[in-house]
């Protein structure tokens, strides 16, 4: 039975190190601070703002949400944004995406400032995850992938790994996150052949499609290392990974669980992020 990769502890050692940083930062009279930028009210994003203030307020960091009426013009969008971003008290922001069709996203991410795009989203953060500069910020959820590497001790070097997903948000960015740590890298999607054979191969499996319980006993190799970035309903309602975990535990030495895995490691990222931005924007570093 493969060891469960808790994202409570990830996420409780992460929280032990930012609480002290904050302290550091308040005692100079800084007091980091996210700001949410939320257009309209979707469900899903609702729950994660839940997590995150609760998350940010676990560790003293402060927490404005700017929410806009899901009608609103691209250019009052746009000046929202500006002011949220102009802020000086507002150290990082989070942008819920998608946002709804009639907004464009492209110009908010090219005017965000890149110290206080704590996501990702904008093109110079982009350019530095894809350039190996440590100095950005990647986007939250693959970097909680590797926090729970590193948290767990997994060796990643030279190892054979396999990533299916290729989007912008986790696919892609963790792919490059993992090429930094030398690891030897296949990203698979819809149309990559030999899905099953490739990820059986890997010595760590990391699935991030989005396809309920799509990674099967048969695809996971003896002692492969499995982490599941999948938030997915299954067919009896009820939440669950891109892995199929029953299957796959016995076969693993390591699995990550869903729920409880790495979306739980996730807002503890946005934390850290803020945290370095606001030490970042004093210039108290
Ligand atoms: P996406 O739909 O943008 O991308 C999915 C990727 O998986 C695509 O590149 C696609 O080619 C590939 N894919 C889909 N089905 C496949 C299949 N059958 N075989 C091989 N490849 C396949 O999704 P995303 O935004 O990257 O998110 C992926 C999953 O991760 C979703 O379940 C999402 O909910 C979850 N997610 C979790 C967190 C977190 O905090 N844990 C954060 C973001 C996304």
């Amino acid at each position: 039975m493969g060891i469960v990769m808790k994202g409570a502890d990830v996420a409780a050692a992460m929280k032990e190190r930012l609480v002290k940083k904050t302290e550091r930062l308040k005692e100079q009279g800084i007091l980091p601070c996210l700001g949410i930028v939320r257009v309209g009210a979707r469900p899903d994003d609702l729950a994660y703002e839940r997590g995150a203030r609760k998350r940010m307020e676990g560790i003293g960091i402060g927490c404005q949400v700017t929410e806009l009426p899901e009608d609103i013009t691209q250019e009052e969008f746009e000046k929202e944004f500006c002011r949220v971003n102009d802020n000086p008290d507002i150290h990082g922001i989070l942008l819920f995406r998608p946002l709804p069709a009639h907004l464009d996203e492209e110009p908010v991410t090219e005017m965000i400032h890149p110290m206080k795009d704590v996501d990702g989203m904008s093109p110079v953060n982009i350019a530095k995850v894809f350039t190996g500069d440590e100095t950005g910020y990647a986007p939250c959820t693959p970097e909680a992938v590797m926090e729970m590497m590193d948290y767990y001790k997994i060796d990643l070097r030279g190892k054979r790994v396999t990533v299916i997903g290729r989007s912008m948000v986790v696919g892609k960015p963790l792919s490059m996150l993992l090429l930094k740590r030398h690891a030897t890298i296949t990203v698979c999607h819809t149309r990559t052949e030999e899905l099953e054979r490739t990820c059986r191969e890997a010595e760590v499996l990391v699935a991030a499609a989005g396809k309920a319980k799509m990674v099967s006993g048969g695809m996971v190799g003896d002692g492969a290392v499995v982490v599941d970035v999948g938030i997915n309903v299954d067919a009896q309602g009820s939440l669950c990974g891109d892995v199929d975990y029953d299957a796959v535990q016995d076969k693993a030495s390591y699995i990550s669980p869903v729920p409880r895995g790495v979306g739980s490691v996730t807002s503890s990222v946005l934390a850290k992020h803020v945290v370095r931005g606001a030490a970042y924007l004093s210039g108290s570093r």
